[in-house]
């Protein structure tokens, strides 16, 4: 197997000096990552330097170093090891003839790379790269770019930001043909004094990186559409919307439940046509379909393939994954791990869905708190109350102190017979939802990853 990268080629790429000569077959910047033949970068962080850990790395199989002060075994020597890190990512953009794309937005980021990277690999016989995880940040993208094999056909790439001018630096790193907006919301908008609109022209900025002949794919249906398009017609060669609305490029004509789960989808592109159904539920998985359509046909992918994959997505963990448990009674209930992730956007969508989510026992929610709303985030709690309201669940259990906000409005409206009970934390949460749970129930889990929601998740899969 070809090396992804030589000693010589990392040092041409970061203009460092290597002590010996050797081949990397990965990178990774976690010394807890690394694995046999990786290249190991030493970055300096606030609170961690990564040169304390070069002797982990070589222990855990790393063929050589990226250090700015010389260790024993094979090393690159630079000044800066994150512009090292830089420098890599730019090379390997530079030396591929890969088709990239790039992806940001409030919601939906990961798993819309998710779903185009498993569309793409279809279509180019396991010859697609993505990001891994949600790296999508200064030290994640160079991260994920330098990892691109040299033969790879398309690249997709996860990008976000949580304050103005981020996108724009990481955007002409990765020098996308195609750049995906995948929805626009509320999420760390205690970072932009500017409210919605801020967040709008920082994401926008995703465009200032895209190659001359590149696309932009914004969302018709959002409020802030004519802004984005102004944005994306000054970078993008050209520019799709796509949406539910008349008027959207890629549109959604018809949605309809699919038998086992999912939608049953028919789009028009332009003059063409398409039927196909899409497996995760929910009108939003709907929507990201749509972009991941654009964005597939932008780059010169098969549309065939993309509606294939699309129909056989199983779910990522704490974004949607499904479990089915088994109960001490023996009964069987489902689990809907949500636990990664929250804002006012994603709960929307995900309790409209749970109102019609298929359930012959009771529908609990485990809710938590929305992180980095800011000064907007006790109206952003109150807010949720109408959503719980009009999703007809029988018992919900909010965790995190914001949450007492949403409770306060709750009070009044819920119907007789609702449960709602409040916890400090996971385990709290978990307790109460042992009261309730029985035979056909079904279990929403979600709220802000810093809760650990997701402990709750693995707790009931596990059966603890
Ligand atoms: P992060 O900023 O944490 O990396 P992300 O943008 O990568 O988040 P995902 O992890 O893909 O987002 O999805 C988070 C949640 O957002 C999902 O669990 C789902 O509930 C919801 N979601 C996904 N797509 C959309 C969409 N288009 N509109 C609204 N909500 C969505
Ligand atoms: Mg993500």
């Amino acid at each position: 197997m070809t090396a992804l990268w030589t000693s010589a080629a990392i040092a041409q790429a970061t203009g460092g000096k290597a002590s010996a000569v050797f081949d990397a077959s990965g990178v990774a910047f976690d010394s807890r990552e690394i694995g046999p033949g990786d290249l190991f970068v030493a970055l300096k962080g606030e609170h961690s330097d990564g040169h304390l850990h070069v002797e982990q790395a070589f222990a855990s199989g790393a063929s050589g170093a990226i250090v700015s002060q010389p260790v024993d075994g094979p090393h690159i020597l630079v000044s800066d090891t994150a512009a090292a890190l830089d420098a890599l990512a730019k090379a390997s953009r530079e030396r591929t003839a890969a088709r990239i794309i790039g992806v940001t937005g409030s919601v939906g980021k990961t798993g819309t790379k998710e779903a185009l990277y498993a569309a793409l690999d279809r279509c180019s016989f396991g010859h697609a790269h993505r990001s891994v995880k949600s790296y999508n940040n200064h030290v994640g993208v160079p991260l994920s770019l330098s990892r691109m094999p040299e033969d790879t056909k398309f690249g997709i790439f996860e990008m976000g930001m949580n304050h103005a001018h981020e996108l724009s630096a990481l955007t002409r790193l990765v020098r996308p043909h195609a750049a995906i907006i995948t929805a626009i919301a509320p999420a760390h908008i205690g970072n932009f004094p500017t409210g919605e609109q801020g967040i709008v022209d920082a994401k926008g900025e995703i465009f200032e990186g895209l190659v001359p002949e590149g696309t932009a794919i914004i969302p018709f249906d959002s409020p802030h559409y004519q802004r984005l398009r102004k944005k994306a017609e000054r970078h993008a060669a050209h520019v799709i919307s796509f949406g539910f609305e008349d008027g959207a490029d890629v549109r959604a004509v018809d949605v309809v439940p699919a038998p086992r789960g999912g939608s049953l989808v028919t789009a028009r592109l332009g003059d063409q046509s398409l039927c196909f159904t899409i497996a995760e539920a929910g009108r939003h998985w709907v929507s990201n379909s749509l972009a991941i359509l654009a964005a597939v046909r932008a780059v010169g992918g098969d549309l065939a393939s993309a509606g294939l994959s699309l129909a056989e997505m199983s779910g990522i963990d704490g974004r949607g994954r499904r479990h089915v448990i088994t109960l001490k009674s023996g009964g069987k209930a489902v689990v809907i791990d949500e636990s990664y992730n929250a804002n006012p956007a994603s709960m929307k969508a995900t309790l409209q869905h749970f109102t019609v989510e298929p359930c012959s026992g009771q529908k609990i929610a485990i809710l938590g708190a929305m992180g980095e709303l800011g000064e907007q985030s006790a109206q952003f709690h109150a807010a949720l109350a109408d959503d719980i309201l009009h999703c007809g669940m029988d018992a919900v259990i909010l965790v995190g102190e914001y949450m007492a906000h949403t409770a306060a409005k709750l009070e009044h409206g819920l119907d007789q017979g609702v449960k709602m009970s409040h916890a400090e934390s996971a385990s709290e949460a978990l307790s109460e939802v042992a009261k309730l749970i029985g035979d056909g129930d079904v279990i929403l889990i979600k709220g802000s990853n810093y809760l650990g929601l997701s402990s709750a998740v693995s707790a009931l899969v596990n059966g603890e």
